[in-house]
């Protein structure tokens, strides 16, 4: 049986041994001839013809020559030795040059005999050159299977050190293809192969390794691709689906009072489509008997908070209570006045609990939500407490997740007998392709459109040398009644340099603009503070708000109209998004200055780039995932999770778009695998899961 020899341990393999074993399971993770054959190329050379030495050209390219050496000879130089040997075919003469491994090439290597030898040519004094040739005996390369597309394997100084050169793997990956005989169970169902004219599971994988031609290898890449994304889908997915059936939520049949109302007498703009949409989309969600466990993805600004007002309401509707929760104090107070301010004409009782709520309020709050006198309670990690126990909680809106683990969501879970339905709302838009590989199991829902008559914030680049030019506009954005951010990068909160840059920086300013009311806020401020000098900023009572990031998420000061963000390049892009999300809140042209040194690293200069070219949050975040990685861009804990074998999620989003959608459609027809139609897909999901070779996400 096939699958039987695939677990075969690799060191059975011909050319392996207990040695080399040991080397490629520590250095490649290759334990079984599975393994290995799952082992991919990660470029390959195009040896589709032969050169003759008249023939070359003066363009350094890799080329494939058929000759003999005639003659080999040492050459002294100042910088040491080299191997030098003449070899010719029947058109010309070039040179051979080694700098290492003399000794075993001239023991080895047969004079007045044919190679094949492939390199990169030089010209050098009326003669090409081509150091340390790949060589191989001509009647060695006729009877090796023989493709015209070389493979390279990646490689580790360790197996080089070792022996196991990329023609060893080449010679063992030979050797597995031709004992499994190529017969490979397949796992795409005929309907579909047939559907995306996919190459089969066998064709693909020799072609992998040995493709025939380039287009052959383009399909196989395709039809590999397309088959890992294409079961991660279908787990993630499938898991998705499980959870709606087993995890009763409950069902908010209907849209009373307080939504209407709100919605037809005190909505104090009209709904942008996409706010209409997702307000649809949740509202269908929280209907339908299950659990709701959504994702609201929106841009800063893209107007996330009326729908989660909205989605309150409906709550209320139904004779249930609801959440939000901030990451932060200040955010949540912030919603807490909004809201307040958004339902002044309703009849509802709004509370705000955060760490610093007084004792004597606490037990008014622990009071009140358990006999169902508070509606909507506001606040911080602090709602999640053991005590805060309520009457009925039907839904939980958590604002800017990356800051809250999947534990805490699990807390939330916890706040009624029946889990309460749960609305995430991120404003770091995660690249849709990566949302859908890494929440799969969570709803995704998406405001990808802003509210009407914003102007995007204008963004410049400047270095630190033309501060003043920069505080003359300050001054001139002041003198029209404007206001001021400027930041300063605090990456870890204990850091003294940065309070000291801080420091420096508000003196400076205050120097600077001795006639201006100036506020300073910091994380290790006592949270009252930090409110009393946010708050005279709200009010304008301060001109300049001298800050770290503690003011990243969630402030909203429409007047504020410039962001100044110094030593630009050390934040993250999804960090100077974020800040400049700050900006561009009212109705005035708005203005971001990134500050930064003129010494800069490529990376900094891209992201400098991208901030200045565009405003669109998801652009960023895509360049964000190519300069970081998915694993660093959601964190450490999630890092493992993108461990894809030939996939790439960022160029290869197209295939992901389309796996997503065929596993979703065979899902939706067929949710258990169980027609006929779908045996082989079921077979190999099956086969997958019991290998674990599909990834262990996190749920
Ligand atoms: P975010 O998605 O960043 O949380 P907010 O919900 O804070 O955005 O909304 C940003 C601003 O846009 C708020 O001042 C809000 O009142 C306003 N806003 C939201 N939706 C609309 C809309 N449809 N039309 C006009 N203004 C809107
Ligand atoms: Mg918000």
């Amino acid at each position: 049986m096939i699958q039987n020899l695939l677990q075969t341990p690799i060191e059975y393999l011909k050319g392996v041994g207990p040695n080399r074993a040991e080397v490629l399971k520590k250095e490649l993770n290759i334990k079984s001839y599975r393994d290995l054959i799952n082992f991919f190329p990660n470029r390959y050379i195009d040896k589709t013809g032969f050169y003759k030495i008249n023939q070359l050209q003066r363009n350094s390219s890799d080329v494939q020559i058929v000759g003999k050496i005639v003659h080999m000879k040492m050459v002294e130089q100042k910088r040491g030795k080299r191997l030098v040997a003449d070899f010719v075919d029947d058109t010309g003469k070039m040179e051979l040059i080694w700098f290492q491994g003399h000794k075993w090439i001239r023991e080895n290597l047969k004079l007045n005999t044919p190679y094949v030898i492939f390199g990169k040519t030089n010209w050098y004094n009326g003669t090409f050159s081509m150091p340390h040739p790949e060589m191989e005996l001509v009647a060695d390369y006729k009877k090796n299977l023989r493709t015209a597309m070389q493979p390279v394997y990646p490689s580790t100084e360790m197996l080089l050190k070792k022996g196991i050169t990329n023609r060893v793997i080449m010679k063992l990956m030979q050797e597995v293809l031709q004992q499994t005989g190529l017969k490979f169970s397949e796992s795409i169902s005929p309907g579909l192969i047939e559907e995306l004219k996919l190459l089969s599971k066998a064709e693909a994988l020799f072609n992998i390794h040995f493709p025939k031609n380039q287009e052959l290898l383009a399909k196989a890449q395709f039809r590999l691709k397309f088959e890992e994304l294409f079961f991660i889908q279908l787990q993630l997915i499938r898991r998705n689906m499980l959870h709606k059936q087993k995890i009763k939520g409950f069902s908010f049949d209907q849209i009373g009072e307080y939504f209407n109302d709100f919605y037809q007498n005190h909505l104090p703009f009209d709904l942008t489509n996409a706010q209409k949409r997702v307000i649809k989309e949740i509202r269908s969600d929280m209907g339908s008997g299950a659990q709701m466990n959504r994702l609201l993805q929106g841009d800063v600004g893209s107007g996330k908070t009326i729908v989660a007002l909205m989605s309150m309401l409906i709550a209320l509707d139904n004779e249930f209570q609801a959440c939000l929760m901030a990451p932060t104090e200040i955010l949540s107070i912030q919603h807490y006045n909004g809201l307040k301010e958004l339902c002044k004409n309703l009849d509802i009782s709004i509370y705000l609990l955060t760490g610093s709520t007084k004792t004597s309020k606490r037990r008014e709050i622990h009071e009140k939500l358990e006999n169902g006198e508070i509606n909507i309670l506001i606040g911080t990690h602090a709602l999640l407490e053991d005590k805060v126990k309520f009457k009925n909680l039907g839904l939980a809106v958590i604002d800017e997740q990356h800051r809250f683990g999947v534990a805490q969501r699990a807390k939330l879970w916890k706040k009624n007998h029946i889990p309460p339905h749960v609305l995430v709302m991120t404003a770091t838009p995660i690249p849709r392709t990566l949302a859908m590989s890494l929440y799969g199991d969570l709803d995704i829902s998406v405001i990808d459109e802003l509210p009407p008559g914003r102007k995007p914030v204008k963004t410049v680049h400047r270095y630190d040398s033309n501060r003043l030019k920069v505080f003359a506009f300050i001054r001139d954005e002041i003198k029209k009644g404007r206001q001021v951010y400027v930041v300063y990068p605090l990456i870890q909160e204990s850091e003294k340099m940065d309070y000291k840059d801080l420091m420096d920086g508000y003196e400076s300013i205050a120097r600077e603009f001795p006639d201006e009311q100036i506020s300073i806020v910091h994380g290790q401020m006592k949270p009252a503070d930090k409110d009393y000098e946010m708050d005279r900023f709200v009010r304008a009572e301060t001109q300049i708000m001298v800050a770290t990031t503690v003011i990243e998420v969630g402030v909203n000061v429409p007047n504020a109209s410039v962001m100044i963000i110094e030593s630009a390049e050390r934040f993250g892009l999804s960090q100077l998004h974020q800040l400049r999300g700050r900006v561009g809140r009212g109705a005035e042209q708005s203005f971001c200055i990134l500050m930064t040194g003129h010494k800069l690293s490529n990376d900094s200069k891209t992201r400098l780039e991208t901030m200045t070219s565009t405003n669109d949050g998801f652009e960023i975040a895509e360049v964000d995932l190519k300069l970081r990685g998915p694993g660093d861009l959601m964190g450490t804990q999630q890092s493992g999770v993108l461990n894809l074998k030939i996939a790439d999620i960022v160029k290869d989003n197209s295939i992901l778009h389309s796996a997503r959608f065929y596993a979703s459609k065979i899902l939706k027809e067929d949710p258990n695998l169980s027609e006929d139609k779908n045996l082989v897909i079921k077979n190999a999901y099956s086969r997958l899961v019991k290998n674990n070779t599909i990834w262990n996400y996190i749920s």
